[in-house]
């Protein structure tokens, strides 16, 4: 047996192929070569390691995560979205133990078996708070591939609708098919509150009743090999599925779940009759008893047991005051006004927004009652005409967004260069 060397014909691992070039050591023995690696997997096959080889094949295939600690993804995450300090610290827990988890799951044998459970988040806030933000963010810092679903798109097999199955293709598509990748993805699932028993949901006007989908969700949620037809659509029997195992997505549920504050406080105000507390608590906002929600609560608002069972982690996002919204016009990295100020100054132009517009503007958003979702809307329709003049406006050195622009739909300021004698 012999170190391969150059300057001979180059030699090529008889077991998995790799070249000369491609690997530092190849050892030739009598019509065969083995490389490093492959000789690495030997030597751990030798050393009784289960599955080892399995387990190399993998480390290979997966992507290097990098999951950063608690604290450093809530720094990562004020970069985006503005307050909602709690379900950040809560949500940066959960998702570090997550993806931990995955971490002890493909490269520590010693441990096998401590098994970790899946920390599944359920995201409880008005619309507009930041819930979509917030798992579009982690995906994106984590890079992981990122999907969107709809519960209320969804259907328990045999209806009409989507299967649950879509949510996972949905994911698989996100990872440009990357099987493995889309095995370490997130899935948001928004109005999950719509998908409650109808008994206790009078609001839903769907054929099925909403138990079905949860109870068709519960599989994928825990963690299962989810067949998935790759056109989408609905399940056929002779279609070819791809076979997805669930165990490691990261679900994040979101939704409003309007008035569950008095589902919480008929619960804890029950509890606390007889000690002149009552009072107190109906006085309390629907921001601070959000917070204090249990299953039950979930349970009488009409989610099955088992469903709130494998959302272990309870995220309550705050209504977003006026002065949250002005931060969120100017203060995240992809803020509305960086992305006109940096638009504008393509074309040379400076865009300043005049004390008291920006205020102006959130104040018009928080009566909307729609969150920041409202600002867009404002922000846009004020911008509009501004882009549409400026490129054939000349000389305009700055555009000012007046207070009267954003409240009486004034024309903004155009400040032209002086003209050179
Ligand atoms: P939700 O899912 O709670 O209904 P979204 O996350 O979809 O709300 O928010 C809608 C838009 O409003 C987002 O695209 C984002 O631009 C903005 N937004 C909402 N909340 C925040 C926040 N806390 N910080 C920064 N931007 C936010």
């Amino acid at each position: 047996m012999k170190k391969g060397t150059r300057g001979n014909k180059p030699h090529r691992c008889s077991f998995c192929g790799r070249e000369q070039s491609s690997t530092k050591i190849i050892v030739s023995g009598v019509g065969t070569n083995i490389c490093e690696e492959c000789v690495k997997i030997c030597s751990r096959i030798l050393a009784g390691e289960k599955n080892s080889a399995a387990k190399i094949e993998k480390e290979e295939d997966l992507p290097k995560l990098v999951v950063p600690k608690p604290a450093v993804l809530k720094k990562q995450l004020d970069e985006y979205v503005v307050g909602q300090e709690h379900a950040k610290k809560i949500i940066s827990v959960a998702v570090h133990n997550h993806y931990k988890r995955i971490d002890a799951d493909n490269f520590r044998d010693d441990d096998v078996d401590v098994e970790l459970d899946k920390s599944n988040i359920l995201m409880i806030g008005p619309t507009g708070s930041g819930k979509t933000l917030m798992a579009r963010t982690l995906a994106r810092i984590l890079d992981v591939p990122f999907a969107i679903v709809d519960a209320t798109t969804l259907t328990e097999a045999g209806y009409v609708g989507e299967d649950v199955e879509n949510v996972i293709l949905k994911l698989l598509q996100a990872a440009d098919y990357n099987k493995k990748r889309a095995e370490i993805g997130i899935v948001y699932i928004d109005e999950i509150d719509k998908i409650g028993r109808t008994s206790n949901n009078v609001s839903i006007t769907r054929d099925v009743s909403g138990e079905g989908v949860q109870q068709a969700l519960l599989k994928i949620l825990e963690g299962t090999v989810a067949n998935v037809p790759p056109q989408g659509g609905r399940k056929h029997p002779h279609q070819q599925y791809i076979q997805v195992d669930t165990t490691n997505i990261l679900f994040i549920c979101g939704g409003a779940f309007v008035n569950l504050e008095e589902v919480i406080s008929r619960r804890i105000g029950k509890k606390i009759i007889g000690f002149n507390s009552i009072k107190e608590l109906t006085s309390v906002k629907r921001d601070n008893i959000v917070g204090l929600a249990e299953p039950e609560d979930l349970i009488k608002y009409g989610m099955i047991p088992e469903f709130v069972g494998r959302l272990p982690v309870l995220a309550d996002f705050r209504k977003l005051t006026e002065s949250d919204l002005i931060r969120i016009l100017t203060e995240p990295k992809n803020a509305l006004i960086k992305q006109y100020r940096k638009l504008l100054s393509t074309e040379d132009v400076n865009l300043v927004f005049e004390e008291g517009s920006i205020e102006a503007i959130a104040k018009k958003a928080a009566l909307k009652g729609t969150g920041a979702r409202g600002l867009r809307n404002i922000v846009e329709s004020i911008m509009m005409e501004v882009m549409y003049e400026i490129p054939s406006m000349k000389n305009v050195k700055e555009v000012v967004i007046t207070t009267d622009t954003v409240e009486k739909k004034s024309e903004p300021e155009f400040i032209k260069h002086k003209k050179i004698a």
